[in-house]
């Protein structure tokens, strides 16, 4: 025994976060958003990480070495698909056949998704901005746990049950919300095509300086035909993300003001992360209602012509 002591004494130091006695089960999810519906939908004995946090742009996001890491030190992982996490997705399925993996994606109907060029998979992978399309990932999540922990079945079901019961809530709110919206003012303009599932749910058209990616660059003829358009349109306002510089559609605003028009900058829209944690958006169901609320209350000042 005194030998065996004495041997790992001698071995390295482990990472604290190696020894784990709380009998815990890690789950690692990519973006802050597979994190909170993990979160929501797993009971208390599985314990969720996210590896990009609040405010990180998943369109962009290039993985350390820490994430390989943490990818090898996880029970389980989950993460968006439809090529919104790029190269990361592909790392996560590779691990399929070591651990549980759930491709949140994998819930939804292929006739629900929007096509898009954009993507190697051929669809628009914001789907989250629909919260019934939430709903069928989370029915995707409480099936891969309930049949990789049987164990832990019940307490899953419950959790889901909560949880689907509150999208439900929320989908209806948003619906009301946007209905005080007169159909002539149903915009939202951002700097990349976030909001198309959020427009096709609540009826809603939707225009972008940079399309569907962030990674897409815009030029001066970008800027010169969004000026034209909300013009034409009477556009009351655009919108900044939380992912991507605001700077972007500053000159948008600019070359309406220099036509006489007086664009509003609303606030900035969560897209593709969750706010900073005690923030105003730091949960899903947080951040749909803070972007509703944004939203309807931007459009519903009509804009100024000089
Ligand atoms: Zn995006």
């Amino acid at each position: 025994m005194l030998g065996l002591g004495l041997l790992m004494g001698c071995a390295p130091s482990a990472d604290p976060k190696d020894i784990d006695r709380s009998g815990k089960i890690h789950v690692l999810a990519t973006t802050s958003l597979a994190a909170d519906l993990a979160q929501a939908v797993l009971p208390d004995v599985f314990q969720v990480e996210g590896l990009m946090g609040p405010g990180t742009d998943p369109h962009l996001y290039k993985s350390t070495q820490g994430d390989l890491t943490a990818l090898r030190r996880a029970d389980a992982l989950v993460h968006t698909g439809l090529q919104l996490e790029g190269k990361l997705g592909q790392i996560f399925e590779k691990q399929r056949s070591d651990k549980p993996v759930c491709r949140l994606s994998d819930g939804l109907d292929s006739t629900s998704l929007i096509k898009s060029s954009g993507f190697a998979d051929g669809y628009d992978p914001h789907f989250w901005m629909d919260p019934r399309l939430w709903m069928s990932a989370a029915v995707q999540l409480s099936a891969d746990f309930q049949k990789a922990y049987p164990q832990h079945a019940q307490d899953i079901e419950a959790a889901f049950r909560r949880y689907k019961a509150e999208l439900d809530v929320l989908d209806g709110e948003v619906e009301q919300a946007v209905a005080q919206l007169p159909d002539s003012a149903r915009w939202i303009v951002t700097t990349h095509d976030a909001f198309n599932y959020f427009g096709r749910r609540y009826g809603m058209q939707v225009r972008s300086l940079q399309g569907f990616s962030t990674a897409a660059d815009f030029g001066v003829k970008d800027v010169r035909d969004l000026v034209d358009f909300v013009i034409a349109h009477k556009i009351a306002a655009v919108f900044v993300e939380n992912i991507v510089s605001s700077r972007s559609l500053d000159a948008v605003v600019e070359g309406c003001k220099s036509k006489g028009f007086m664009l509003n900058l609303g606030p900035s829209l969560y897209t593709d992360a969750l706010g900073p944690t005690g923030g105003e958006a730091d949960t899903y169901l947080k951040m749909i209602r803070v972007n509703t609320r944004s939203i309807v209350q931007s459009l519903q000042s009509p804009p100024l012509e000089s």
